[in-house]
């Protein structure tokens, strides 16, 4: 039986791998979540079938009254939520993620007083698990638009590197200490939920990509302890994958902000957004209609799309799509400049454009296509704002100084399509709107490109 169960463990973990792998690729994502997901229900029957000692029915009555809760809760969620809406609740499945983690630990601590070893993984679990759930509170708030400022204590940074150290400090004296009392164990889990809310908070502007993987990368390290505690291979396994691809990520998004991430941990972290709102930016701007940029396109050789939060939440994916096959039908080149940072979370553009069976080919990423502007004949910006705003290298009042971005200014023409001149996520102007080779086609991204669909055609 003990084998069994740790061979069905052994293949649950090569699924979250294979799955893992597939989740890489826009066209093989939707089975290896699924192929994972197997996985993962794989090993839950296998713990509740061939566990060792005997268990009371309440305990069965609470197990499967949690996981009918968990799915339904879970599966209503996942159906209704919008595609924009996506990040938020990433964010909110990986604070649940980090809520279980730390109350392994508080229920675990009396079983264990006395050995060293566990009590160090429960303390480290339960830490890092209540870290990465208040902050993921704080990061689900701040991108559904509830918290939209950032709240910055006084000497927030020194404040929160205190905090940090003085719970290590009291966490290693727990398991030091060989301490039998429990409310240590709760003081230490209220600190550290306060340092989870107290980490996020100060964060604004474009900065959040980083914390939000960050985030998930404490969930996956806080399960892997638990994985660890039980010696529980497939738990140790998943927490690992997803602490590690969410490290990973986190570094890939430092990259791509151009953040060190030892600012992100010692809280100077998004200090730049406190500078102010950039500069404000004189001139006008040219307006034009669809005929304007369907003229435009059409006798155009080579046409860049970089696509931006906008497009997700127009939905306009698919015209976008039909555009770039008229385009491409009429001998113009058309390709799609992905910024890691475009849209609510990482890889955005890349899901949302394979929705429509946009070839994977033609998404081109940020260094790649960089140099290809000077010789591009028109951008196409729809609904992106901050990933191609060019304060990031000239401006260093502003927030987002110093990020790459699409260097879309070199290219001849720039059309972009947004409702307005308001700010994107940074909430910072953009200079690119006044620039001599830039004219603005406002409207809803879906409705504006249907528009210039339908004018392309009377061509
Ligand atoms: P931005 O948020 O900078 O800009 C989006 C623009 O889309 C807005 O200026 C808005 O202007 C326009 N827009 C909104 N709705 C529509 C619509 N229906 N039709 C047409 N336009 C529309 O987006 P970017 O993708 O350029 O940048 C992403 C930002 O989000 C970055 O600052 C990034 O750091 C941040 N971020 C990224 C995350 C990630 O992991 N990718 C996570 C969290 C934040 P208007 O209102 O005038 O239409």
């Amino acid at each position: 039986m003990e084998h069994l169960l740790e061979i069905i463990y052994l293949i649950s973990s090569i699924t979250f791998v294979i799955g893992l792998k597939m989740i890489g690729n826009p066209n093989t994502a939707r089975n290896g979540n699924l192929i994972a997901a197997v996985g993962m229900v794989m090993a839950i029957a296998a713990t509740l079938i061939f566990h060792e000692g005997e268990v009371a029915p309440i305990i069965y009555i609470l197990i499967f009254g949690a996981i009918a809760v968990g799915t339904i809760a879970g599966w209503m969620t996942a159906k209704k939520v919008q595609m924009t809406q996506m990040p938020e609740l990433v964010s909110l499945f990986n604070g649940m993620g980090g809520a279980c983690a730390a109350l392994i630990g508080l229920i675990e601590f009396h079983h264990n007083v006395g050995d060293p070893v566990a009590i160090s993984t429960i303390v480290a679990g339960m830490v890092i698990g209540s870290v990465s759930f208040s902050g993921s509170m704080i990061a689900f708030m701040k991108l559904n638009g509830t918290m939209r400022k950032a709240i910055r204590l006084p000497k927030y940074n020194i404040l929160n590197t205190i905090i940090m150290i003085g719970i290590v400090a009291f966490g290693v004296y727990i398991v030091m200490s060989g301490t039998h009392d429990e409310t240590m164990v709760y003081l230490l889990f209220a600190v550290a939920l306060a340092y989870g809310v107290l980490f996020v908070i100060p964060i604004g502007g474009a900065d959040m990509p980083v914390v939000i993987s960050l985030l998930n990368s404490f969930t996956g390290l806080a399960a892997a302890f638990g994985g660890f505690l039980y010696g529980n291979m497939v738990m140790l396994t998943g927490g690992i994958l997803v602490g590690s691809a969410g490290t990973i990520l986190t570094f890939a998004m430092c990259n791509a902000m151009n953040r060190p991430l030892k600012n992100v941990i010692f809280g100077a972290f998004g200090e730049g957004a406190a500078a102010g709102s950039g500069t404000q930016i004189e001139g006008s701007i040219k307006e034009v209609g669809p005929m304007d940029v369907a003229i435009m396109m059409n006798y155009a050789s080579r046409v860049i799309v970089v696509p931006g939060y906008g497009l997700a939440v127009a939905q306009a994916q698919h015209v976008i799509h039909e555009l770039e096959e008229l385009l491409e039908g009429r001998g113009v080149s058309v390709k799609y400049a992905v910024h890691p940072v475009a849209g609510r979370m990482p890889g955005h553009m890349n899901v949302l454009l394979a929705e429509s069976n946009v070839e994977y080919d033609k998404l081109v990423e940020m260094d790649d296509i960089n140099p290809e502007f000077p010789t591009t004949d028109v951008v196409f910006v729809v609904g992106a704002n901050d990933v191609v705003n060019p304060a990031a290298h000239n401006d260093p009042s502003s927030p987002i100084y110093g990020m790459p971005i699409l260097d879309v200014e070199n290219a001849k023409q720039v059309v972009v399509n947004k409702r307005s001149m308001k700010p994107g996520y940074a909430g910072i102007e953009n200079e690119l709107f006044f620039h001599d080779n830039t004219s603005m086609l406002f409207g809803d991204a879906k409705a504006a490109i249907t528009k210039l669909v339908a004018e392309i055609k009377t061509l």
